[in-house]
Formats: structure tokens, sequence, C-alpha cells
């Protein structure tokens, strides 16, 4: 007997991240794989894709249907909203990644905080829930659609800047914390447009790294508001925080959320001890050495050291290098499958096609 799939690509992401059973684990990108090949293909190259919904949703479309990702992931970048506050933005060219000029921020203080009239509707967010209304209708219940709301630690650097920032944490503990309480009514009021335009579920980036800052920060200043926001955006949230995050994952396994999209900087066997079943965890293939630059028997190599960990939907660890070899990308959907015929009479295979322990159905 072969391995055979006998899931739709949304069932199966909505089973994931609910911890209920699947044929295989899903290749899902909370992050998103818009690559330059990729571009060329559908004639929907950056800046532009970030900008025009129509252009956004050809080029979301491709991880679905050229990479055989099981999920489509339209919002690119992480800078969609700061335009939209009025941050002065760089949008660079085709093979750069848009960013916001971080030694110009717009506010000094929590009094300057305003969402300013017409939000939702600037040029840049309708870029990405207009998109989403276009996939929506296009796709409707083949693969799963997953937008993104930026976390109010990562809109703190793009308003405040980052240096800034980091010093009020550590000079006014309180007061950084009421900034992050009405910053977080932004990260709330995009992401329920895009509930609202049909997304099953919303990664939720909040740049806490290990680089710059502490575990203990995690749960000082992120950890309620994490708890905060599963109640207000009905959807499974991911949380995705880049770099070394061991220190933390045990309190990010309390923050209630779907999943963890978790770095390469964590092996996937002691992330998956340390959350013990109370989140689930995304990743963490390699992206600047392995997808970038090594070979698909290397990608293979990740793929079967996550899934060996039961480490719950298969990922690039992070919006991938725009240069990524696509022949790199095909390999994960390819090597899952493998895996999965490989182990189809194992034990092993029950951490897929049984309800996650300890998870909440
Ligand atoms: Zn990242």
């Amino acid at each position: 007997m072969v391995f055979t799939e006998t899931m739709t690509s949304k069932e199966r992401v909505l089973n994931a991240l609910a911890g209920k059973p699947v044929d295989r684990p899903p290749v899902s990108n909370p992050t998103n794989v818009a690559a330059l090949d990729l571009m060329d293909f559908v004639d929907a190259p950056f800046p532009e894709a970030n900008r025009d919904p129509e252009l956004n949703a050809r080029l979301a479309a491709t991880g679905f249907t050229e990479l055989g990702f099981d999920s489509i992931a339209p919002y690119f970048t992480i800078i969609q909203e700061s335009s939209a506050l009025g941050c002065e933005m760089q949008w660079e060219q085709k093979d750069n990644w848009p960013t916001v000029r971080m030694y110009r921020p717009i506010w000094k203080g929590i009094d300057d905080i305003k969402i300013p009239p017409g939000f939702l509707n600037h040029k840049d967010n309708r870029a990405i829930t207009d998109s989403i209304r276009i996939l929506k209708q296009e796709f409707k219940n083949e693969a799963a659609i997953i937008g993104k709301t930026m976390g109010p630690w990562t809109l703190a650097y793009h308003v405040f800047g980052v240096e800034q920032f980091l010093l009020m944490s550590i000079d006014d503990p309180n007061l950084t914390i009421r900034c992050l309480h009405e910053l977080k009514e932004i990260s709330v009021l995009f992401g329920q447009a895009q509930i609202d335009a049909g997304v099953d579920a919303l990664t939720f980036p909040d740049h806490a790294t290990g680089d710059l800052v502490s575990g203990a920060y995690y749960e000082k200043f992120l950890l309620e508001i994490h708890q905060e926001m599963v109640e207000r955006l009905k959807v499974p949230l991911i949380l995705h925080i880049c770099g070394n995050t061991l220190d933390r994952m045990d309190y990010i396994a309390q923050n209630n959320m779907a999943m963890f999209h978790f770095d390469s900087r964590n092996d996937p066997q002691k992330s998956m001890d340390v959350v013990d079943g109370r989140i689930g965890l995304v990743g963490n293939i390699n992206n600047p050495v392995t997808l970038y630059s090594k070979e698909p028997e290397d990608v293979r190599a990740e793929v079967y050291r996550c899934m060996d960990a039961g480490v719950n939907m298969i990922a690039p660890e992070c919006a991938i290098p725009l240069a990524t070899k696509i022949e790199n990308l095909l390999e994960i959907p390819k090597s899952v499958r493998d895996w999965m015929e490989e182990h189809k009479d194992d034990e092993i295979v029950k951490r897929y096609t049984e309800p996650r322990p300890f998870a909440s159905l």
C-alpha cells in the first residue's frame, strides 16, 4: 500500500491548527514564499505586488498552485500597517524587501499614538484585504488562506524606532506596557478586517527576538496581550518570532494561540519537548543557508528532522530570501509525502494521524 492523501489542503491546515488528525502534516507557510522566479512566472513583481491587490493575489496563489504548499499567504512584507500609519517607506525594487525608514520614527511617546481616519482603506492595507477577497473567491475551500497582522511589539519598532523603544522598555516598563496596549488595537483592527475578508487563520508576528530582548521580556510585556488577542481575533492565531526563542517557549506555550512559527536556530526536538503539546509548532527549514544556497537533499534532511520530532506543520522558518531556488521549495512537500510513505506502518506516524496529545479539541 502506498501513502495516499485523503484531505483537501484547507482541511489539512485547519485540522493541524486545531490539533485534530491529519492525513499528513500540512506544508504551510505562515510567512510568505514569494520568490523572484515566481514573480517572473506570473508577472507580478515587487514592489508593485505589495501595493496592488490583483498582483498580490496572483503572486500569493503561486505558493499553492506552483509550489504545492497547502496554504496561501498574501501579506508578503511586515510594513503594510506601518505605511498606513504614516511611516516613511522605502519600497525598494523587485529584488529587495520594502522597509520602514526607522531612523525617522513618526511618534515619540504614548500621546502620539493615533490611528488615522481611513486606516483600513489606505492603499497598502487594502492591497491585502482586497487580495484576500480575490483569493477567497478563487480558491474557496481548496487552500487555507493565512493573513497576517503585526503585533504591538513589532509596530512599536516601526513607529518609535527600535533603539528608542528598547530604551523606553528599560527606563519605564509601565509606560512601555501602556504603549503596547494602545498599539494592540491596531493589530486587532487590521486582523479583524482580514477575518471579515475571509482568512482562515492569522499569523501574528511580534518580534521580541532573542537577539534583542530576554525571555523574561516576553512574559512581562507580551504574554497577557497575546492571550487577549486569542479572545478577540476569532480565527486560529500563529505567533511568529524569529531567532533564538527556546528560553521563552515555555511562556509562548501558555499564550493559547494555535501554533508558534519557530526559527531553525531552535532544535525541533528540544522545542517540541518544551511546548509539550500546549501549542503546535510550525517550521523550521533554514532559509539563509539551506533553502537559499544548498541542494534539495539538504532540504529533505531538514524536513525529515522536523517530522522525526513531530513538528505539526512543515514550513520555511520565516519569509524566504527572494532569490530562493524553486527546486528547493518544491522539495518540501515532496519530502513530507516520502516521509509518510516510509513511515506509514510505524507507530510514529500516529502523532499526525491521531489527535494531538494535550491539545484542546
Ligand atoms: Zn521572521
